[in-house]
């Protein structure tokens, strides 16, 4: 019941924060799992949430860690605002991809590559995080 109702709220939340960010047309899911279901693909930002985007199906799926999630509650916020921005750069992020799948053939300069990407994805998440936060929208 709890968990229902938690779920509920959160995703009220999301729907609100995709309309900040323009990204409405996306359908999305929240789930409330256990930790060890959550993927540790997000190195930076740890393990509190992950994101699955699909642009095909134009869907995006949060994945929130119910042992954080009860924890910290008050890290919800800027969780939610992480990995919707994840969903807004995903499309840049597919593009540097195929670019780097397409005309870079060495494999070890590939993963470079990649993880750059990545790294300063998250610099601009966490700057606009940091914005959006001063700004007092997000509650
Ligand atoms: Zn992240």
């Amino acid at each position: 019941m709890i968990k229902k109702r938690l779920k509920s709220d959160i995703k009220k939340k999301v729907v609100r924060y995709a309309k900040l960010l323009g990204i409405s047309d996306y359908k999305f899911e929240v789930d409330i799992v256990l930790p060890s279901k959550i993927k540790k693909k997000d190195k930076i930002s740890g393990s509190y949430a992950t994101v699955y985007v699909d642009e095909e199906t134009r869907t995006a799926d949060i994945e929130l860690n119910k042992k954080l999630l009860l924890e910290s509650p008050k890290e919800l916020d800027s969780t939610i605002a992480h990995e919707l921005l994840h969903v807004r750069f995903n499309e840049l992020d597919e593009f540097v991809h195929f670019l780097i799948k397409t005309y870079v053939k060495d494999e070890k300069a590939r993963k470079t590559y990649r993880n750059q990407m990545e790294l300063l994805e998250h610099k601009n998440i966490i700057a606009l995080i940091e914005l959006v936060i001063k700004s007092g929208k997000l509650n």
